[in-house]
């Protein structure tokens, strides 16, 4: 990294900054599951630009349809215009997607970003029930933008912004506090008119919240509030944004659930390549927006929409990516539990290829992370304490690179707990 480079992120580039301080270099080129900075040294991937990759850099599949669609003049900017690309997206979704597992969906493109994706999803609740309140859980992130920021249960994310959560308590997530599989005090909270709740429009849920810290939904539970939705005309939102296109090892993060929420929110790897786009998914009669009533300059990416169709015919059309993601999902399991195992004092969780190395304080994990990033491991933290190691390493990874990337860790967690 060279001085004057440095100083124009430091000088020009606003404090608000984050990951160029966690991995401090420069980085230029990418490939699969591998950066490469500017002085040649490369990086092994286990963060994935934060789930947006989830089949790599540079997809070379996918950069094909890109290279052809842009030679050949396609459309990029489509706003909402019909375009043979949207066309074939959608073709594609209904397809490979939907009719595969029984869904009815009505698709929107609500702009480039997950963010985007939860205000129109919220705005879409609020509007169809003609209620206000919206439940969330303790330690959920559904984006920055203020009505996003409103549903997200960290007091951290929020500082600063002004909005309150928009119901009065965070509601405990499955196994915090403890409890496992209950719901009674959200139901008991629901039925009491002197909780001063109001009958929420919605609840949203991610079925494992990757920023809060790789906290695990379990099946029994995640039933249980979409029986709990439906009883009382509440609508069930799941943010896939960040574990949905195959993170946890099948395209949608609720099916081992065998839930069919109300309305889903997809982006991050949806646009296969990295390219900025998002899906609000809703079920058919839950579609009342008016013409117009709803929109946004860069919501018909349609260079996305390309490498979105081209991800889908080439990683969903057979169950394959499906098993490799549980197969290598296990391994890394079988591997961190070894590490807990040995190293004491950590525990792990995950599902899929989202796993979490919890530590006792956010010094060690954010240790772990930096002696990583010295010997070419790029992970993150997260956790409302940054207490937990996540790895998200592309699904496309070998399982070559997954050892390597596993043999750096063990060495950076052997460092920080001798
Ligand atoms: N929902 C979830 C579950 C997320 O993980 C994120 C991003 N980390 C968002 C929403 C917001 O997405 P974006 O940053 O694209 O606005």
């Amino acid at each position: 990294m060279t001085t004057a480079e440095t100083t124009v992120f430091e000088t020009l580039e606003s404090n608000v900054r984050g990951y160029c301080r966690s991995w401090p270099t420069v980085f230029e080129t990418a490939r699969g599951t591998w950066l490469t900075d500017e002085n040649g040294t490369d990086y092994l991937d286990f963060f994935a630009g934060a789930g947006a990759l989830n089949y790599g850099h540079n997809n070379p599949v996918l950069k094909r349809a890109l290279i052809d669609y842009l030679v050949g003049d396609g459309i990029t900017h489509g706003l909402d215009m019909s375009t043979v690309a949207k066309r074939t997206l959608l073709e594609t979704l209904r397809e490979l997607v939907f009719e595969p597992r029984g869904l009815d969906y009505k698709v929107q493109f609500p702009g480039p970003t997950g963010a985007n994706a939860v205000e129109a999803a919220l705005k879409l609740a609020r509007k169809v029930t003609g209620r206000t309140a919206v439940l969330n859980f303790t330690n959920a992130f559904h984006g920055m933008t203020l009505g996003a920021l409103s549903v997200t249960g960290n007091a951290a994310k929020r500082a600063g912004a002004g909005v309150p959560l928009i119901h009065a308590t965070p509601m405990p997530y499955d196994g915090y506090l403890g409890v496992a599989d209950d719901l009674s005090w959200m139901r008991r909270a629901l039925d009491d008119s002197s909780s001063g709740l109001d009958r929420p429009a919605a609840v949203i849920v991610e079925t494992v919240q990757g920023e809060g810290g790789v906290n695990i939904a379990r099946a029994a539970w995640l039933r249980q509030l979409a029986e709990l939705c439906a009883d009382r005309g509440i609508l069930l939102i799941v943010d896939d944004v960040q574990m949905g296109c195959g993170r946890t090892g099948s395209f949608f993060s609720f099916e081992f659930a065998g839930i069919t929420p109300d309305i889903v929110t997809l982006s991050k790897s949806i646009g296969g390549y990295g390219l900025p786009m998002a899906l609000v998914l809703m079920k058919r009669e839950l579609d009342q927006w008016a013409p117009g009533e709803h929109n946004g300059t860069f919501r018909g990416n349609n260079a996305a929409f390309v490498t979105a169709d081209k991800a889908l015919r080439h990683y969903w059309a057979d169950g394959r990516l499906e098993a490799a993601t549980l197969a290598k999902g296990e391994r890394l399991r079988t591997s961190l539990t070894a590490m807990v195992e040995h190293f004491g004092g950590i525990t792990t969780r995950g599902r899929g290829l989202v796993h979490g190395l919890v530590f006792a304080d956010s010094s060690q994990a954010a240790k772990v992370c930096r002696i990583a990033f010295e010997n070419g491991l790029l992970v993150e933290t997260s956790g409302s304490e940054d207490e937990v190691v996540k790895l998200l390493p592309p699904l496309t990874i070998t399982d070559d690179e997954l050892t390597l990337g596993l043999d750096i860790l063990v060495r950076a967690v052997d460092i920080v707990r001798h």
